[in-house]
């Protein structure tokens, strides 16, 4: 649950960071709004963590 499978550091760890930063480096708005998307989900399941934190873990990384 918003656990890395391949390191189980919080998702999205540096390595998938960077590969997201990588995947949409031609689109970084669609990286935003595919970010805003994964947040609005994680919120749901993530319910009894602090917004302020799940944003940046979100979005705090993005260029
Ligand atoms: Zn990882």
């Amino acid at each position: 649950m918003w656990v890395c499978a391949a390191c189980h550091r919080p998702w999205p760890c540096p390595r998938r960071r960077w590969e997201l930063l990588g995947e949409y480096a031609d689109s970084p708005g669609e990286l935003a709004l595919h970010m805003a998307a994964q947040l609005t989900a994680a919120s749901r399941d993530l319910h009894w963590a602090a917004p302020a934190v799940l944003c940046g873990r979100f979005f705090g990384w993005l260029p």
